[in-house]
């Protein structure tokens, strides 16, 4: 491989892994920099000039980023398009194109100044409110108010859509529209200093199958481009200047993680049994109807979660009953004869409607506020409009429902005399359903695991939301990078919940699955299967990893190993536990 002669020291950077993969090439820095805007006056006789100018830098940004919606649809899909929807409507917002007119009139001054000055004030009153999605909007109004701006400097855009060769793109930041004009011919990999695993840059860079990293501080500093980089997106880890030796360890580590992938996609194909005959139910999480696809080709056995609430975000109204059933249906049927566990509503806190005023969101603390089952129970036609389309879809195949964010019992019992009500009112209509549909719980806070033996008593299934419940535990916002090294899901407060978790199920008899992320990491299988979970639910693109690390273990090894894990003080430890027993049965030589 070619390499430069300078001496250069060998630096290992750790960040948080954001698309898997391996990529070495040569650095392209990227520095994404706010547009200089020069501040000069406008005489009044060239006032209407003056805002011509605005009108043709506003239609030349529409066209560039319609062409780049397109681009993505055609490449990425329509779902990776939406956020340049979201663009186009800050284009269209009346106000910020009113008052950067009204400000231009005031003031006098060149247009690019008024329209900053506006648009920034629109930015900091968006970043400034307590929320990731709306805080990420102002992503949004910043993207597209540099590119008006560059059309009214008649600068160009950025260069990242024509790299000359192949490289490795070493961002300080990335925003949407930049990370979607990478060329995908010329781009090896992605690392950026700041951003997070769900940040737009990096959904793009995963649906590009583009190795990433993010969160590396300040590499952007450290290195130039021409450097020489290897990016690992399985682990986060980011070497620049790699040695010889880094290099071919490197070299081995990709070759054989990517005939490991293509071993484990063929084995796929088998049950998940274990080695002693114990057979796990892998299911797959899914939020859009068109994901049924993604659950039959990864052989999943149904749907372990449905996240209904996508239904709602993805229109800007609340869908009706007939809407809603025929999403449902689609599912079930697609997935039948195996299950559909289908959860009502999670709407609020993180996810905001923008259509149901009560969800505004203007909360000190949205992840413990008015969300979920509690604006459910508190809005009941709304409520019953979903569970009578769940009911409805229930006699095209096997559906479950299960309801998210339950704090107590009382809960339970509210939602189940709203689903008789719903019977009712379909039987009188002449609709039929499934009489003995089965009902359960999101186990993800505190208060309802502790409480899991009353709970168990009234429900037909537990489904673990450990997303949650480890954030509410621990006290640390799952969604805050600065805090995510606390994120600690072998953390023994988790350990020692979901045991007692399991151990309600089991005493009632009743199933319990997990849906949490944890249930897609095979470190993880291990501590759940020998805990006793029944089933996982899953992103199915992880079914395959977790199907072979069940089909090389046994499940005495796997209670002994909790069993083990259960003395252990500490997250390090548990951690370091189960790391050695993954590594010891799953082999990626
Ligand atoms: C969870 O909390 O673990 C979960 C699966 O639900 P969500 O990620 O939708 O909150
Ligand atoms: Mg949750």
């Amino acid at each position: 491989m070619p390499k430069d002669n300078r001496v250069q020291t060998e630096l290992t950077v750790q960040g948080i892994p954001a698309s898997p993969g391996i990529a070495f090439g040569q650095v392209f820095v990227y520095l994404q920099s706010d547009v200089q805007v020069p501040r000069y006056e406008i005489p009044a006789e060239k006032s209407i000039d003056e805002i011509a100018r605005f009108d043709q830098a506003l239609v030349k940004t529409r066209q560039q980023i319609t062409k780049i919606k397109n681009e993505v649809e055609k490449n990425l899909g329509a779902d990776e398009a939406l956020i340049f929807d979201a663009h186009l409507l800050v284009l269209e917002d009346q106000v910020l194109i009113s008052q950067t007119i009204k400000e231009f009139e005031t003031t006098h001054e060149n247009i690019e100044t008024c329209f900053e000055r506006v648009s920034e004030s629109y930015i900091k009153a968006f970043s400034e409110i307590d929320d990731e999605y709306l805080r990420e909007r102002a992503g949004d109004i910043r993207d597209v108010a540099q590119r008006v701006l560059q059309n009214l400097l008649g600068q160009s855009e950025n260069n990242l859509s024509q790299l000359a060769d192949k490289r490795v793109v070493v961002a300080n930041d990335l925003s949407p529209s930049g990370s979607a004009s990478i060329d995908r011919s010329g781009a090896l990999g992605l690392v950026t200093d700041k951003g997070s695993k769900t940040s737009h840059a990096v959904i793009v860079a995963r649906s590009m199958k583009l190795p990433a990293v993010v969160g590396v501080h300040d590499l952007t500093t450290k290195a130039q481009t021409g450097d020489w980089l290897i990016v690992d997106g399985y682990e986060g880890v980011v070497i620049l200047h790699p040695s010889e030796e880094t290099l071919l360890k490197y070299g081995k580590v990709q070759k054989a993680k990517q005939s490991f992938e293509d071993h484990m996609l063929e084995a796929n194909r088998q049950p998940a049994v274990t080695l002693d005959g114990v057979s796990i139910s892998l299911m797959a999480n899914i939020e859009k109807v068109s994901e049924t696809e993604h659950v039959k080709e990864y052989f999943a056995k149904g749907v372990g979660l449905f996240r209904t609430e996508y239904l709602y975000l993805n229109s800007s109204q609340v869908p009706t009953e007939q809407e809603q059933f025929l999403a449902y249906k689609a599912v079930v049927e697609a997935c039948a004869p195996n299950a559909v566990v289908i959860r009502t509503l999670d709407l609020g806190g993180d996810k905001p409607m923008p259509s149901i005023p009560e969800l505004d969101n203007k909360e000190a603390n949205p992840f413990m506020g008015y969300r979920a089952i509690r604006f459910c129970l508190e809005t009941p036609e709304l409520f019953k409009n979903q569970l009578r389309a769940i009911l409805r879809a229930s006699v095209y195949g096997k559906v479950q429902l299960m309801f998210p964010m339950i704090s107590g019992v009382e809960q339970i019992r509210k939602a189940r005399a709203l689903i008789k009500e719903c019977t009712a009112e379909l039987k009188s209509k002449g609709l039929s359903f499934d009489p003995k549909i089965q009902i359960g719980a999101m186990i993800e806070i505190p208060s309802a695991a502790t409480t899991a033996d009353i709970l168990a008593k009234e429900c037909d299934f537990f489904s673990i939301g450990t997303n949650d419940l480890i954030q509410y535990l621990i006290a640390v916002d799952r969604g805050n990078d600065r805090v995510a090294a606390l994120y600690e899901p072998s953390h023994p407060a988790v350990l020692r919940t979901l045991k007692h978790i399991v151990e309600c199920a089991k005493k009632e008899k009743i199933s319990v699955s997990v849906c949490g992320e944890i249930a897609g990491d095979p470190i993880y299988t291990v501590m759940l299967l020998g805990l006793g979970v029944d089933h996982l639910s899953m992103t199915s693109a992880s079914i395959p990893r977790v199907k072979y690390l069940i089909r090389a273990i046994k499940i005495s090894d796997a209670k002994a190993l909790v069993k083990e894990a259960l003395e252990k003080e500490t997250a390090h430890e548990i951690h370091a536990l189960l790391h050695s027993f993954y590594t010891s049965r799953v082999k990626v030589e």
